[in-house]
């Protein structure tokens, strides 16, 4: 059951998941694209060079939403455990366990976005992103890009 539109007029923090991989070469190719001026910025699936851009963004590129830090940041540790055999480095280092983790639950819960960022061999790199919405702090003005989709409400 859809809940009724009045229930998304109390609007509260909430938080969307980005995930992107691929090539240091594809990167630096779609450059121009990372920031919000850019030609193609709004299709672009490459990280934006602010996180928060991301709300910027169509609804298709949100990987998840959550109402609470504890589910993002689940989704986070996740995401790692997808490329985790595939890092390039010491994998205590880029692991969620312990301090990685409860820092990014602190940040989330304090409103703060988080990012994972994985070198993979070849000349891939994996970007784990959680941005905070409705409002993000670093972009107030940002509409929530699933508002009126039936998830974020
Ligand atoms: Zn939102």
């Amino acid at each position: 059951m859809a809940r009724p539109p009045a229930a998304c007029e109390h609007r509260h923090v909430h938080y969307h998941g980005y995930f992107w991989r691929g090539s240091d070469e594809e990167r630096s190719r779609k450059a121009r694209d990372t920031h919000i001026d850019g030609p193609q910025f709004t299709t672009a699936d490459v990280p934006p060079v602010k996180m928060c851009w991301w709300l910027r963004k169509p609804a298709d590129k949100v990987a998840g939403t959550w109402g609470e830090p504890e589910g993002a940041a689940e989704w986070m540790a996740a995401q790692y455990e997808k490329v985790r055999t595939e890092i390039d480095g010491p994998d205590a280092f880029w692991a969620p366990a312990g301090g990685r983790y409860a820092a990014a639950l602190r940040d989330l819960a304090d409103g703060r976005d988080v990012t994972w960022q994985y070198q993979l061999g070849g000349d891939e790199r994996a970007f784990v992103s959680v941005v905070a919405c409705s409002p993000n702090g670093w972009d107030r003005e940002a509409p929530c890009p699933v508002e009126g989709r039936g998830q974020a409400c």
